[in-house]
């Protein structure tokens, strides 16, 4: 039995009359019962909002909001608390480099480095910069097999290049990129590094400074934790030296109508009121995280990638995009002669949720040639009966179509 599951309560239920197998976890993850809980007693016990009033409840409010703000440095391995800017999301958190960091360091014809497998998270808003300064967006290439062509990417860093931002981990292929190399390369050449960690921290521990990069960005939905959380991680000079991007309540140390004296990092990214019952469920999510043992979630989730693997080259007939050695248990792949779209909602009547179509990355699906995929991404609460459940309901699925 896997011991995990009994702490998230909607694994319990059905669909379509069929017990849910919830195989779409890297769209958005599941919540335990501690998550809910904080959230739920946030609200019925402490809700106020945070940093405003010196009455008990938003006393209270703070403290546990900033409460999460320590839970995430320390488990991200940040130097202080300070170092964690709390945005909306990882779209947020990459927009939020873009402005405050990039925008006012970019010339005309200087270059932007990203790599064919990113989300469109981490291709649009540095479109949007190269539109409105002249920059320039440069893409390293990737591999049939969707690794990332570490050789080409160090060659494309030139003189010009402003800053290379590179996935942690690919939301479609589940290739794992090597941050390390990468961060000691554009170190070595003085380039900052973006890494946007949304697929790897909900599969495992991830220390900042041993990476080397200068800014990682992560989603909390996608971390057992509420939507609409969001972080950004950055040395604390690096965040000094930035400028605000959004201006409001909370961001500021004083305020006239001639001039404004911004508040120091994080504050100072962090213009009104934010999702306060939000991060306290990514406090508790972390909290959680932080009491598993990931050696074992490693294990597991490898042993059901091997599963599913195996399963899908049996059914024969299935082509996979993305066959990284070094990958977490995320799956892409078509089937000949079937529409990832019919296949997805057969599969829902089954009672299984995946996802299926372009999965936020035009580009990628371009670069192989393809319109859309299915994609399986599992869980350390998912299990091996689950896996064979997925299998023979797509042989089915293959039968009807
Ligand atoms: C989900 C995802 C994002 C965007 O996260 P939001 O929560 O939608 O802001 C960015 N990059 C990757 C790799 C993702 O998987």
């Amino acid at each position: 039995m896997n011991s995990w599951r009994p702490d998230f309560p909607i694994l319990k239920r059905t669909v379509n009359g069929k017990p849910l197998i919830y195989f779409d976890n890297a769209n958005t993850a599941q919540k335990p019962q501690v998550v809910i809980d904080a959230v739920d007693q946030f609200y019925c016990q402490h809700n106020a909002n945070v940093a405003r009033a010196v009455h008990l409840l938003s006393e209270e409010a703070t403290a546990m909001y900033e409460r999460a703000r320590e839970r995430i440095a320390s488990w991200i391995g940040a130097a202080a608390p300070r170092e964690i800017v709390l945005t909306s999301g990882t779209t947020m958190a990459i927009n939020l480099v873009a402005h405050s960091f990039l925008r006012p360091r970019l010339r005309e014809g200087d270059e932007i480095l990203i790599t064919a497998m990113e989300h469109h998270a981490n291709i649009v808003p540095w479109q949007l910069l190269c539109a409105a300064t002249g920059a320039k967006l440069v893409v390293a290439p990737i591999f049939d097999d969707g690794t990332l062509d570490i050789d080409a990417l160090e060659d494309l860093i030139s003189p010009r290049t402003k800053l290379v931002a590179v996935t942690h981990v690919s939301n479609v292929l589940g290739t794992i990129n090597p941050i390390a190399r990468i961060a000691q390369e554009t170190r070595a050449r003085g380039v900052p590094l973006l890494v946007d960690g949304s697929q790897a921290l909900p599969h495992f521990k991830v220390d900042v400074q041993a990476l080397g990069c200068d800014f990682y960005c992560f989603t909390g939905h996608k971390l057992f934790a509420p939507t609409g959380t969001g972080v950004l991680w950055a040395r604390y000079e690096t965040l000094d030296s930035m400028s605000p991007w959004i201006g409001g309540g909370e961001m500021i140390d004083a305020v006239s109508f001639e001039r404004t004296i911004y508040a120091p990092p994080p504050r100072r990214f962090e213009a009104g009121t934010p999702n306060i019952a939000g991060f306290i469920g990514l406090g508790a999510a972390i909290e959680y995280l932080a009491a598993q043992d990931f050696q074992a979630i490693h294990t597991l989730e490898q042993a059901l990638l091997a599963q599913l693997l195996e399963g899908l080259r049996g059914l024969g007939g299935v082509r996979f995009i993305g066959q990284s050695k070094e990958r977490v248990s995320v799956v892409s792949f078509t089937l000949d002669g079937a529409h990832a779209t019919d296949v997805a909602m057969l599969l829902d009547l089954a009672g299984i949720a995946v996802r299926s179509g372009q999965h936020c990355a035009h580009p990628l699906m371009q670069r192989f040639g393809i319109h859309a995929t299915l994609r399986a991404s599992l869980a350390f609460y998912n299990t091996p009966e689950e896996v064979a459940g997925f299998v023979a309901a797509l042989a089915q699925c293959r039968a009807m179509l």
